[in-house]
């Protein structure tokens, strides 16, 4: 694909992952380059959602390993958080990384803007600052990387104190006593495993049959199982209607009401029923840019709008919210504004992780395809209750699945349940990205014990000869 016209400024409306890396990629390929953020850099992927929840999760695992300590031998009685050195050490750790990427732009010669900013025209990024003054940044490209915001539902908005979206948790003056998370998708999901670990009593609200619908369902099975064990109440099929404060004093809380009419009470309620594009009001309608039904703007695989010349990348453009694709969307639309070669985006090739305990990490083809024919695949399935390493270590819980081309043996996919599996997956997301096949992986020395063996494993179980002695 190529560009025409020479390209030497771009303008980036977004601080976060999609807007920063981007800025990079440009700055380095020697464009003049400015970038406006309104909130802080590094976007809320930096300062409120990812790197925070993540920081949380750091904790909350610790505790997790540390209370399974005594089947190893190890009596650690009575671990527990601090919930105000937990909550400090998270604002402390974003912000930090906030100044670190702002730094890093301004170093390597990046103009960063602190304002809102809209779209008026497609050359042209009008912006207002916080002391009321409007600067017009005008460039040959405009790429748009405005992101999300939690999605608020009717008659269950957030007042910062009993009602939260995930970006208020942090600033709560202790641990809630009953925490109701409403949503049980991989945000849902990971605050569930993470307050629990941390002493919460929980409750998971889930408006279908079981935990993180769009999984593997066999990982989300063995979630779901743990779930429970652990103590969190599981409620499927059940859908939030409203969520409304009662209560006073040391009995102040909330009750959620379901669409069956079931109240259920708690201390909070955490809103994670999704997040919404934060495209409304910059002026992309005005300026020809086409938004999809749920107000994400739509983009080819190279990062373009319907507007030559205007770029978008990251959640704003709704093609899969992970910072990982963010920063690659922002890279590509750099490189081909830029009259860079491209590879446009592949989404089969991406890897994504739930940070639940176990971890679920996914890459490639589904299950789901395989069962409804849509993708012919043979799929092998070790549970680490298998595997040497994980006896050792205490691990009871998760799996690796293996997906691969029935003729030829090419790795398709594969889905890993187990502790730091977003580590583990690697080995497969690479054997997808270079079309390995599983004699290459089975052939490919794995250390023993580790659970990366079970990887080996099951690509040794779908090789053609080992799958024919099984038959036979
Ligand atoms: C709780 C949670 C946990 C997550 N964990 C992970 C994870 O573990 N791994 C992962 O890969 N992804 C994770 N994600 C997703 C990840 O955070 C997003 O995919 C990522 O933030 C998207 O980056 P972005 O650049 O598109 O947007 P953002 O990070 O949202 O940045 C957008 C920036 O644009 C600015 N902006 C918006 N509008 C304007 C305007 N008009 N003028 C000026 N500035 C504006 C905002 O202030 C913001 O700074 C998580 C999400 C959530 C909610």
């Amino acid at each position: 694909m190529e560009q025409t016209g020479r390209v030497t400024s771009i303008a980036v409306l977004g601080g976060g992952p999609g807007g920063y890396e981007a800025a990079l990629v440009a700055v380095e390929l020697g464009a003049d380059v400015t970038l406006v953020d309104a909130d802080g850099i590094g976007g809320a992927c930096v300062l409120t959602d990812c790197v925070p929840s993540k920081t949380l999760i750091a904790t909350s695992e610790l505790l997790t390993t540390m209370r399974g300590a005594d089947g190893l031998g190890v009596d650690v009685d009575g671990a527990r958080a601090d919930v105000g050195h937990v909550f400090g050490r998270i604002h402390t750790l974003a912000t930090a990384q906030s100044h670190d990427i702002a730094g890093r732009l301004t170093r390597e010669g990046v103009r960063v803007l602190s304002g809102s900013g809209r779209l008026a025209g497609p050359h042209c990024l009008e912006v207002s600052s916080a002391d009321g003054q409007t600067t017009r940044v005008e460039a040959d490209v405009v790429l748009l990387a405005v992101g999300s915001s939690p999605r608020v539902l009717p008659g269950a908005e957030p007042d910062g104190e009993r009602i939260l979206d995930w970006r208020q948790l942090y600033d709560l003056p202790a641990l809630p006593e009953h925490l109701i998370v409403i949503g049980s998708g991989v945000t849902g999901a990971e605050f569930a495993s993470g307050f629990r670990a941390l002493g919460c009593e929980v409750t998971l609200v889930s408006s279908r049959e079981r935990v993180l619908p769009g999984e593997d369902a066999d990982a989300a099975n063995v979630l779901e199982d743990v779930f429970r064990r652990r103590g969190i109440t599981v409620l499927n099929r059940s859908r939030a209607a409203r969520v409304r404060r009662c209560g006073s004093g040391a009995g102040e809380g909330v009750e959620v009401e379901l669409t069956d009419g079931r109240v259920v009470a708690g201390s909070h309620a955490l809103m994670a029923v999704g997040s919404v594009p934060r495209t409304a009001g910059i002026g992309l309608e005005e300026a020809g840019i086409k938004l999809g039904p749920g107000g994400h703007i739509a983009v080819d695989r190279v990062s373009r709008t319907s507007v030559p010349e205007v770029y978008a990348s990251g959640d704003c453009t709704g093609v899969l919210p992970l910072a990982s694709v963010a920063a690659m969307q922002g890279r590509i639309a750099m490189w081909h504004a830029l009259g860079e070669a491209v590879a446009p985006l592949q989404v089969r090739v991406v890897s994504a992780n739930v940070f639940t305990d176990p971890e679920i990490a996914t890459v490639g083809i589904s299950q789901e395809a395989v069962e409804s024919g849509s993708v012919a695949a043979d799929v092998v399935k070790l549970p680490l209750a298998t595997n040497a390493r994980a006896k050792m270590q205490g691990m009871r819980d998760g799996f690796v699945k293996l997906f691969a081309r029935p003729d030829v043996g090419t790795v398709l996919g594969g889905v890993v349940v187990a502790p730091h599996a977003s580590e583990l997956v690697l080995p497969i997301s690479m054997a997808v990205q270079h079309n390995l096949t599983v004699d290459q992986v089975a052939h490919t020395f794995a250390i023993y014990p580790s659970l990366a063996g079970s990887l080996t494993e099951a690509a040794r179980q779908l090789m053609p000869h080992e799958k024919a002695a099984v038959a036979g």
